[in-house]
């Protein structure tokens, strides 16, 4: 057999002996034509949400109305489906909250955090800002920083250590680098904040429905993350917020509403904060995407994440291997040997071109500015030979580029 042959094999050989290959029949993904590796952008349809949203509108709305936010449990659904969410990143109950988008959740958990640093030290007045980070968590970090006349230190995870002080109030970071794909160590950041008295926030964008995280064994302070990527929940689906429990009597956050107050119906003038994590609520929540959301998570029931993150592994490594042979003018973003969140990031000057050939060959990945293509495995519904014909798709635009 020769070398291409034996990739194709193998790949067949990994499906086969795949543990968690049934699930892939959990999701709607209109044929098996196109091969989807843009879900850490959008995660792909559980066949779950479709009959889920009906019950909601048609019966839950229609017939139900007003009644339905206590006969429906629409009024607990933030902190119901917060819980569910919770159990994939390793929160105990009563720690997870789901509502608002991940830009207004990061605002309102960094300022909460630098209230309760600068509250118990006044001389904590700097955020320390993971350099690498997604945009939005840069804009939101300025924001707070004018807000609370806080600054902003930008330092890179791998030298973290040097940026911290006494200054430190909290450090926001992310657990997987969005372009690169680069996974931080959650465990020994975390330490090194607190080693030097500061509090420890997560963006799990990246990471949540991938990746075993652990939030309350490694005694994360605060985590935020968007549920649309691998987490399923559909398009602009509401972001969740995790505080560890020994902290929420604390908060004081920026965007009380009547819905983080503890007698929201009582209408008072006077804000009383609820007590626990639904005091990181703010406003009515957003029922029919939440409880998209909801339907979706059933894709994780009875899944371990660490069976999901072995097959993430697998997959990348695999689809590495193909592209080393297949598409060796393709630059890995991440030097080999570093570790990897579920996605693989490759380099080409002429990325974006490429990116759009490819699409049209109906492999689905997505380019980031400069130079980047972006691969996003999702192991719940993808297959190692989808990895293969990603691979070969690829090998034939740059082939195509070539004679062209
Ligand atoms: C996707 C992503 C976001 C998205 O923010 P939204 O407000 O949901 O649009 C934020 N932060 C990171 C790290 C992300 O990867």
């Amino acid at each position: 057999m020769g070398a291409d042959q034996q990739l194709t094999a193998r790949a067949a050989d990994l499906d086969a002996a795949d543990p968690i290959a049934a699930m892939r029949e959990r999701f709607d993904l209109g044929g098996d034509e196109v091969v989807y590796l843009d879900g850490n952008s959008l995660g792909a349809m559980p066949r779950s949400v479709p009959a889920a949203m009906a019950d909601v509108v048609e019966h839950q709305w229609r017939e139900g109305k007003i009644r339905s936010w206590r006969e429906s449990g629409w009024w607990d659904a933030p902190e119901r489906v917060g819980d569910r969410i919770g159990r994939l990143i390793g929160a105990g109950p009563g720690q997870c909250v789901v509502g608002d988008s991940t830009s207004v959740t990061i605002f309102r958990s960094l300022c909460s955090a630098l209230r309760i640093a600068t509250d118990a030290d006044p001389g904590r007045t700097e955020i320390v800002l993971d350099s690498t980070t997604f945009p939005t968590d840069g804009y939101v970090a300025a924001s707070v920083a004018r807000c609370s006349g806080a600054t902003v230190l930008r330092a890179s995870p791998a030298e973290m250590g040097n940026a911290l002080g006494a200054r430190t109030a909290v450090v926001l970071c992310n657990n997987v680098d969005y372009r690169t794909g680069r996974w931080w160590d959650l465990p020994a950041i975390t330490t090194q904040v607190h080693s030097c008295g500061a509090y420890a926030m997560w963006d799990l964008s990246h990471s949540a429905g991938a990746i075993p995280i652990g939030v309350d064994e490694h005694d994360v302070d605060f985590a935020v993350g968007c549920t649309y990527k691998f987490l399923c929940g559909g398009p602009g689906s509401p972001a969740y917020s995790y505080v560890r429990h020994n902290l929420l009597e604390r908060i004081d956050q920026p965007l009380p509403g009547w819905c983080s107050h503890a007698d929201p119906f009582g209408m008072s003038d006077e804000y009383q904060p609820a007590p626990g994590i639904s005091r990181m609520r703010s406003g009515t929540p957003e029922i029919l995407s939440l409880l998209a959301l909801n339907a979706a998570l059933d894709v994780f029931d009875g899944v371990a994440i660490g069976e999901i993150r072995r097959k993430n592994l697998a997959l990348t490594e695999y689809f590495c291997d193909c592209v080393g042979q297949w598409t060796p003018a393709l630059e890995p973003a991440l030097a080999p040997g570093l570790p990897r969140g579920s996605q693989v990031s490759l380099r080409h000057p002429d990325a974006a071109h490429i990116m759009t050939r490819l699409v049209s060959r109906g492999v689905i990945g997505d380019f980031r500015p400069p130079d980047i293509l972006r691969f996003g495995f999702a192991a719940p519904y993808l297959r190692f030979a989808d990895a293969a014909r990603a691979a070969q798709e690829l090998a034939a635009v740059l082939d195509d580029a070539r004679v062209g």
